[in-house]
């Protein structure tokens, strides 16, 4: 049986940040992907933005990489010439009662590192964004837009030229922990099996069922989830906006907003639909609570404008009380199992984190005897 050294399933933003940190830090790397391209999945089915690390828990992983992750990911972006802005972002009380959560916001923001928001009043809001209607606002200087694919072509160019290899159609079907480390079973053209000494599982919406593959893998070690979608309607018309637009967040979601892409196309969305199987259509019968949703801080929106566009699903660990969960990195610590790092619940900010927990996975791995 082929042996190596270290294996990552997955070729998302994640996984292959993960596997570049990894490569570069002298570990030899295979990636191993189902599909026939990288970041097919919810890599290429979000918002591209570089999130502040405004909205979670103070000291979380989500809180802490999203942080971290920004700076490296602005900085990563400059030096290899990845197309992103700083464009920043307006999130927006649109009557009285909202204000409040814009003050938690920005006091939860602080409390995490981000201490550059700005509180603007009606006047100053239609000085930045004159056809938005709001009572108040935050704005995010460090909040920005990214071109996702060019980062992680970035990425793989990294892990290649350190020596990594990305092998595509190449699904894992299960595995086993044994005493010389965990054999993967792969599946493809050519079936095999390899004994890998560290395994990197990095399989966004199919982390959990990945690990329960594994036999050895305890049942409790494995979080269950729920898939939340989340449908995207872009603007037809040229976007009014120069920078990214949010309402308070709502439950499940950030709330319907507006985002730009590199070249000035605005998106909204995404929104929050509770979903059993992935399907990625965009129903367009939905895009009627969009109207109302985004003309509750746009009222300018035309009749017609918003037109099915993409979907993407956000996976969420299912927590004991229903409270938002975190990121999850669990190493031996977790589940004792040498070599073996799986990564749940990478939802958003995913994306803008992806340096920092390659980071936090690479140190984890080097802890392995
Ligand atoms: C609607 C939406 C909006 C978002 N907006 C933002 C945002 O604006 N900013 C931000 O920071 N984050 C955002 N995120 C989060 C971000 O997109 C994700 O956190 C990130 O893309 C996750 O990357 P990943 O590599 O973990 O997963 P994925 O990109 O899903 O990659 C997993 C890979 O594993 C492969 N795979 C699956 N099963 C197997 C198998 N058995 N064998 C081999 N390979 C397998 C898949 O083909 C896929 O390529 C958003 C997410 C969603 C859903």
């Amino acid at each position: 049986m082929e042996r190596i050294d270290c294996l990552t399933i997955g070729a998302g933003v994640v996984g292959l940040a993960a596997a570049r940190a990894l490569a570069l830090a002298g570990r030899e790397v295979v990636v191993v992907e189902a599909a026939d391209a990288i970041g097919t999945e919810t890599s290429s089915r979000n918002s591209e933005v570089i999130h502040a690390g405004i909205y979670y828990p103070t000291g979380s992983l989500k809180a802490v990489a999203c942080v971290e992750g920004k700076q490296a990911l602005y900085d990563f972006a400059a030096e290899r010439g990845i197309g992103h802005q700083r464009l920043g972002k307006l999130i927006v009380a649109t009557s009285p009662d909202q204000i409040p959560t814009l003050t938690r916001l920005q006091a939860q923001a602080a409390a995490n590192g981000v201490d550059d928001l700005t509180w603007l009043d009606p006047p100053a809001i239609a000085a930045l964004e004159p056809e938005l209607r709001a009572v108040a606002a935050l704005l995010s200087p460090s909040s920005g837009i990214i071109d996702s694919h060019a980062l992680m072509l970035a990425l793989q160019g990294d892990l290649e030229a350190a020596g990594g290899m990305i092998a595509f159609n190449t699904p894992v079907l299960g595995g086993a922990v044994t005493r010389d480390g965990i054999v993967v079973r792969l599946g493809g053209a050519e079936p095999t099996e390899v004994l890998a000494r560290t395994v990197v599982n990095a399989g966004g919406l199919a982390a959990t069922t990945i690990a329960s593959s594994i036999e050895g893998v305890p049942a409790e070690a494995v979080p269950a989830t729920r898939l939340a979608k989340g449908s995207y309607f872009r603007l037809a018309a040229r976007s009014p906006f120069q920078r990214l637009v949010y309402p308070v967040p709502e439950v499940g979601g950030l709330g319907v907003h507006i985002t730009l892409d590199l070249g000035g196309q605005a998106r909204f969305g995404p929104d929050v639909e509770w979903i059993e199987a992935i399907d990625y259509r965009v129903d367009p019968t939905r895009a009627d609570p969009f109207y109302a949703a985004v003309r509750t801080y746009w009222p300018g929106l035309p009749d017609g404008a918003l037109l099915p566009d993409y979907a993407g699903v956000r996976i969420k660990l299912v927590t004991a009380d229903g409270s938002a969960h975190d990121f999850r990195i669990d190493g031996p610590a977790v589940h004792g199992i040498p070599g073996l790092i799986n990564l749940f619940g990478i939802e958003s900010p995913g994306l803008t984190s992806c340096l920092a927990l390659a980071e936090r996975v690479t140190t984890l791995a080097e802890q392995q005897p």
